[in-house]
């Protein structure tokens, strides 16, 4: 049995790094799961990020992160390329178990495991995100300033993408599977009047285009099965996202959505000692800075909680 530690960190993303950094300032020791596949996170799959600040120039999305790692383990923190694979958040100490059987134990935990955004599964998706295809329109939209853009989705999410695009791009073109929009009627409408916006019904995309850069998709009639050839160099894929809670759902509360339920503004989850911050939490900005941020707070609130217990 290892020693019983002050915190553990699930999540290597920018709320699981800045969870990490602020702890091992505080002289906390944490141990941090960084995931054996993924350890970075969500911006490891992507290019030129231009939005998280003090980069003027920006920086590479790898190298980001990398600099959040290396901040963290400069101060101590112990930092672990595994998955957790099972937790039990319930009793004063808490264990999290990792691939090889290993129990740790800790008096906080901080769970900042992210979201993973739902995917077309079609081949070059993979190969083409940072260069035409992506998934956050405030990231990346200013990218594709007068350019002939497709959005995938018919909810929320894909109606506020597209009419955030529509203010860069030259046209915007929603591509949805229906002949009609799951989004709110005020979304809906927005969309419908806005003239940049077109909509191409009961189709799904069949190809995505491109060797170095997306050049364009080929679009199937869900009715018909007929095909049309759309020519675009912008795809943004707005099919929703899944929040990585499953280890949590018998011990933490989610939402109806599956997202961790906190105390906000606070990071309290319903367990005392159990923190969460990030993407797993957040349905509505999903940005590194907000991560980064949730992540500090995080940190902040393990802290209080820890000097509480003396
Ligand atoms: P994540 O970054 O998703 O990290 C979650 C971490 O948890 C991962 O490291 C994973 O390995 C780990 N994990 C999960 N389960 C386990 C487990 N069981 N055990 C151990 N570890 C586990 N935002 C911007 O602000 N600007 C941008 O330009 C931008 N571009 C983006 C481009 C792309 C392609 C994508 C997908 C997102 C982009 N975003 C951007 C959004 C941003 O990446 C996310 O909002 C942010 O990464 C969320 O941080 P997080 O720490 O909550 O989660």
């Amino acid at each position: 049995m290892t020693d019983v530690r002050n915190v553990i960190i699930i999540g290597s993303g920018p709320a699981g790094y800045t969870a990490a950094l602020y702890t091992a300032r505080a002289s906390l020791k944490p141990l941090v799961f960084e995931g054996a596949v993924t350890a970075g996170g969500a911006l490891m799959n992507t290019t030129e990020v231009e939005n998280f600040p003090g980069f003027q120039d920006g920086i590479m999305g790898p190298e980001l992160m990398d600099n959040m790692r290396g901040q963290a383990e400069r101060f101590g923190a112990q930092l672990v390329p595994d998955d957790v694979v099972s937790v039990d958040l319930t009793g004063q100490i808490k264990t999290v178990t990792d691939t090889a059987g290993t129990v740790h134990r800790a008096k906080a935990v901080i769970v900042a495991t992210g979201s993973q955004h739902r995917k077309l599964n079609l081949p070059n998706e993979d190969a083409l995100s940072g260069r035409g295809v992506s998934w956050c329109a405030t990231c990346d939209g200013f990218f594709f300033k007068d350019q002939d853009i497709a959005v995938i989705g018919g909810g929320d999410t894909a109606m506020e993408e597209a009419t955030f695009l529509s203010r860069f791009a030259k046209s915007v073109t929603i591509v949805h599977r229906r002949d009609s929009l799951r989004a709110s009627k005020a979304m809906q409408e927005r969309a419908f009047a806005d003239p940049k916006i077109k909509f191409v019904w009961d189709s799904e995309v069949a190809e995505i285009k491109g060797e170095q850069k997306l050049s364009g998709l080929t679009l199937r009639n869900v009715k018909t099965g007929e095909t049309s050839e759309l020519p675009v160099t912008g795809l943004f894929i707005a099919i929703g996202h899944d929040p990585r809670t499953e280890l949590f759902k018998d011990q933490l509360t989610l939402d109806g959505e599956g997202y961790l339920v906190v105390d906000a503004p606070s990071t309290r989850t319903n367990v005392p000692g159990v923190f969460a911050a990030g993407d797993v939490v957040d349905h509505t900005y999903r940005q590194a800075i907000t991560a980064a941020g949730t992540g500090c707070a995080a940190a902040l609130d393990a802290e209080r909680f820890l000097a509480a217990l003396v």
